[in-house]
């Protein structure tokens, strides 16, 4: 049998399985993409690394005894990330090139795309970076360093929350390192997501050599977002040693994550002190001159007129983060354009705070509720009734964790949203979670799942 019919029998027998709404969104664009007879290993290839863990710490039970079901010599599944769209069905990740290119969502922005060598993007430039007091120490770091690479501030650890223009930094620092050097040193951007793919790949497709060569032969390594390698043991394993390579023989590291080093729980102790021998600058939230900046750079770089107290607006109402800016200014010019007149501040206000609104709403208590449902396949009043079941306890204690960690809610609120109960309970399900988090790798990565649920479902 191929393996295409192999797997549209097991997915016949799944979808049996489990809801309809699950089966389209986990199973739609999975593939079998190699299964090997001797060892009785099957690869399936699915999305993105999200559904890759959700599947696996999900699914695997039933997929096995699916697939067993029809051929009884295989035992283990094996999952890769072989991206999804047409033209890449059923292509092995063993023999696509071990590219690295970026998520399709980053590779064309504005029209332009990113460098296939470097990975960088043209539009991240230290020119379009509007620097104040949140982000000057990370700036003035960056610029440092694209003019002496290697030696001062080595690695280099930039964080801060979401939005906050970390990516636009490290990419504009490797741009500007670029054009300072002529292109005689090789730089690589690299979303760590992607690296853990690619040492994932190496592992299973046995070129490990490859990717150690590929990596350890760079001089600047830029890989955004590192609190995605924690708790991936051998990718992080992996990036420890290229680490350390790239490190002796005096090569720039710079890195991003959306915490500082001390708090990514998983991350491991080396590697943590690593980091924080280097220099660590954090990006904060622009105040109100630096938001009025941002947005008369962004409307002149779109080439969009707006009327000065509709920029007053945007900053005053701006509260979270500078990638709402564009999102706005996106849609007044978008009215501006369809309307073919320039937009008056009433009409302006509603665009804006019906904009911000979706923003807020897309993060809400009922729906971290809902997704941590999903995650333990309960509903959303077992969550929140009084039972004392385990299978309850844990995602309740769970869902009281989120509510104060994602949206700071104060322990009566979370008590009370969740069935009335004692702020008391609040408190002792964050402390408690918190307490484990940090020694419990599985939870820790189902909270970051659950987490990664939550914000996929907003826009941000
Ligand atoms: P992060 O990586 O921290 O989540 P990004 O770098 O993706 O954030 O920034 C989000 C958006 O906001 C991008 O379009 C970026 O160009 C813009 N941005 C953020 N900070 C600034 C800044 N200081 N100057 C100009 N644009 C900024
Ligand atoms: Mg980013």
């Amino acid at each position: 049998m191929d393996l295409k019919k192999l797997w549209e029998k097991a997915l016949a027998s799944i979808e049996l399985q489990i809801s309809k709404p699950n089966f389209l969104t986990w199973f739609r664009n999975s593939r079998l993409v190699e299964k090997n007879d001797g060892t009785g290993v099957v690869v399936i290839g699915v999305n993105n690394n999200f559904s890759k863990e959700w599947i696996q710490s999900k699914y695997n039970k039933i997929i096995l005894e699916a697939l067993q079901e029809i051929d009884g010599g295989i035992n283990r599944i094996e999952y890769v990330v072989v991206g999804s769209g047409v033209g890449s069905e059923a292509i092995p990740p063993s023999i696509q090139k071990h590219s690295f290119s970026l998520p399709s969502q980053q590779k064309e922005i504005g029209g332009l795309a990113a460098d296939p060598e470097t990975n960088l993007h043209p539009r991240y430039s230290f020119k379009s970076f509007v620097v104040g007091s949140s982000n000057e120490l990370a700036y003035a770091a960056s610029v440092a360093i694209s003019k002496d690479v290697g030696k001062k501030y080595n690695p280099f650890f930039v964080y801060g929350g979401t939005g906050l223009g970390k990516t636009h930094l490290i990419q504009a620092t490797g741009n500007e390192i670029v054009k300072n050097y002529h292109g005689r040193i090789r730089v690589k951007y690299v979303p760590s997501e992607k690296f853990v793919n690619d040492v994932v790949w190496a592992i299973r497709s046995k070129r490990m050599d490859d990717v150690k060569n590929k990596y350890r032969t760079i001089d600047v390594l830029i890989i955004d977002d590192i609190q995605f390698i924690g708790g991936k043991e051998r990718s992080e394993e992996e990036f420890f040693h290229t680490f350390n390579i790239l490190y002796q023989n005096n090569k720039q590291i710079i890195i991003s994550s959306d915490r500082p080093p001390s708090a990514i729980p998983t991350l491991e102790e080396r590697l943590r002190s690593r980091f924080e021998g280097g220099m660590i600058a954090d990006i904060t939230y622009p105040d109100y001159e630096m938001k009025l900046a941002i947005i008369k750079n962004k409307i002149q770089e779109k080439g969009v007129e707006l009327p000065d107290n509709v920029c007053h607006l945007i900053a005053s109402k701006i509260q979270r983060n500078v990638r709402e800016i564009e999102g706005i200014i996106n849609k007044l010019h978008f009215y501006q354009e369809f309307k073919g007149a320039v937009i008056d501040t009433k009409a302006a206000e509603e665009i804006i705070n019906s904009t911000l609104q979706q923003n807020v709403v897309a993060i809400n208590p009922g729906q971290i509720i809902k997704v941590v449902g999903q995650f333990f396949e309960i509903t959303q009043n077992e969550i929140i009734n009084k039972s004392r079941r385990r299978e309850v306890v844990l995602p309740r204690q769970i869902t009281m964790f989120l509510l104060r960690d994602m949206l700071g809610m104060s322990y009566p609120d979370i008590g009370d949203k969740m069935g009335k109960r004692d702020h008391t309970t609040a408190i002792h399900s964050y402390e408690k979670i918190l307490r484990e988090v940090t020694k419990d790798k599985s939870l820790n990565q189902k909270i970051a799942i659950i987490k990664e649920m939550v914000y996929k479902n907003s826009p941000y």
